[in-house]
């Protein structure tokens, strides 16, 4: 190798080293200690270079949720459109630095103070990280049964008792006409609300704090229900984590 070659290699790499260096922000919600990183062997591939954003890990084994959630489904949403979210969202707030920094909550809550260009990208994209993040952590292998602690309390409060909670939440699901999400929130006035959102809007959008949700988009179900949208709504209780709901609504209420 001539000497003009081999420098501009060396020069190369050290440039690329400097990019990657530069990509690798760990997200700063990215630390919950009760959350154990996935040993599925794909994982890592998938976190390399996405950017400031990261994927967040898998709790659990992509087949751990069946018969509820299968594998299958579980893998494509995951490592296809979770990635995907985050990859798009990094991109769309590459060219403005000044927003780095920014958590994707924040840019959510304040999607009108942002260049116009970004805007639809971080609301499609920032709210597909942030949904996603949550949905993977609200759901657990050793799940389902009743909510407890605080939540629970609160849920009797609003809505009667949890069985007329999960009518509400399930009717709500099901109704929803093409891609969205059924959220139990919190509200600006600090009570609970049952909403369903469009596409991958988030209730951070609208200043409300999602403290649990379901995704009823196609990708989320279609593979093993088909057009079963209520079955899936159904099944999908026997996963729920309702500590991490509770802790979640702890954090909203505080
Ligand atoms: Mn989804």
């Amino acid at each position: 190798m001539n000497i003009n070659r081999r420098n501009f290699l060396i020069s190369l790499s050290t440039t690329l080293g400097v990019m990657t260096l530069n990509g690798c922000q760990i997200s700063e919600d990215n630390s919950s200690s009760s959350v154990t990183p996935s040993t599925s062997p794909n994982d890592t591939k998938l976190a390399e270079n996405l950017g400031g954003f990261q994927l967040t890990p898998l709790p659990y084994e992509y087949d751990a949720l069946e018969p509820y959630i299968d594998q299958e489904t579980m893998q494509f949403h995951y490592g296809k459109h979770y990635a995907g979210y985050i990859k798009n969202l990094n991109g769309a707030i590459a060219k403005y630095p000044e927003l780095k920094d920014k958590s994707a909550e924040d840019l959510l809550g304040s999607l009108n103070t942002l260049p116009n260009d970004i805007r639809t990208a971080v609301q499609n994209n920032g709210g597909g990280y942030v949904n996603h993040k949550m949905f993977w952590e609200i759901m657990t292998p050793n799940g389902g049964g009743k909510p407890e602690g605080k939540i629970a309390t609160a849920i009797d409060e609003s809505f009667g008792n949890f069985d007329s909670f999960k009518e509400n939440f399930n009717a709500a699901g099901g109704s929803r006409f093409g891609s969205g999400w059924v959220w139990l929130a919190l509200g600006k006035d600090r009570k609970l609300k049952v909403i369903s959102t469009a596409n991958q809007d988030s209730p951070f959008l609208t200043g409300d704090y999602p403290i649990m949700g379901n995704d009823v988009w196609e990708h989320a179900y279609y593979l093993n229900y088909q057009n079963r949208r209520g079955d899936y709504l159904n099944a999908w209780w026997n996963v729920v984590n309702w500590p991490e709901v509770n802790r979640r609504y702890e954090q909203a209420v505080r």
